[in-house]
């Protein structure tokens, strides 16, 4: 059965810590696509000022330009209101091929949070919620999801804690260099490094 990896996010900018580890997700899962879905309106970033769509849109396409294993969806951008996992995931559970298996991957700073989402009992009935881990987090306990979760979905979550490489890198990291006038070179594949210069994103933010 054909799977794909969708990976959400606010990609403000996209980094090498979301990509090593989404492929490497990827890999672990044997799926044949990675769909990186960059949000116009993420809700866990409401109140943030964030780089306006398009752009965040463009840096995801120049990233992975040359890798076949990715694809970039502009559908969360297009959509006006907050965009909920559960809302993109059944988009497309919709276009995509019927017994498609879906994966959603999630960061450790995210899984963390996930008793905040939206309807997330349907969002893991939805589609499998994978994690990786991210420095700085811990897994968690998970059992406070008791409320929102079955049993058997805290259980699955715990087992798709995947075993991903442990990158150092943020986009909040990337944005305060830029700032400070240091170099992303090697935080951020070169086609965005160029990117963000040229459009001088972050310069004065
Ligand atoms: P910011 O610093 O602006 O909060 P970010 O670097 O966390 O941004 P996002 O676009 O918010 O990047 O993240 C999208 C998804 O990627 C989230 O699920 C997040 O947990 C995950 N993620 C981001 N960076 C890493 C990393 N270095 N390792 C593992 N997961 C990551």
């Amino acid at each position: 059965m054909a799977g794909v990896l969708l990976f959400g996010g606010s990609f403000d900018p996209i980094h090498y810590g979301h990509l090593i580890v989404s492929r490497c997700a990827a890999e672990q899962l044997a799926v044949e696509r990675i769909i990186l879905t960059p949000g116009a309106h993420p809700p866990h970033k409401r109140g943030q000022q964030l780089t306006a769509a398009q752009d965040r849109l463009e840096m995801c396409r120049r990233a992975v330009a040359d890798d076949p294993l990715f694809e970039v969806s502009d559908w969360e951008s297009r959509q006006a209101g907050p965009n909920y996992t559960l809302r993109t995931v059944q988009h497309f559970r919709a276009v995509l091929p019927a017994r498609t298996r879906l994966h959603w991957l999630l960061g450790m700073d995210s899984l963390v949070e996930l008793g905040t989402w939206y309807k997330v009992g349907e969002l893991a009935a939805a589609c499998s919620l994978v994690s990786a881990g991210r420095p700085g987090y811990d897994r968690p306990g998970l059992s406070e999801l008791a409320g929102v979760l079955t049993a058997e979905q805290i259980e699955a979550l715990r087992e798709n804690i995947l075993e991903t490489p442990l990158i150092e890198i943020s986009a909040t990291d990337i944005r305060a260099r830029v700032r400070a006038g240091l170099s992303i070179r090697h935080l951020v594949p070169d086609a965005v490094r160029e990117y963000i210069a040229a459009r001088g994103l972050y310069a004065a933010c």
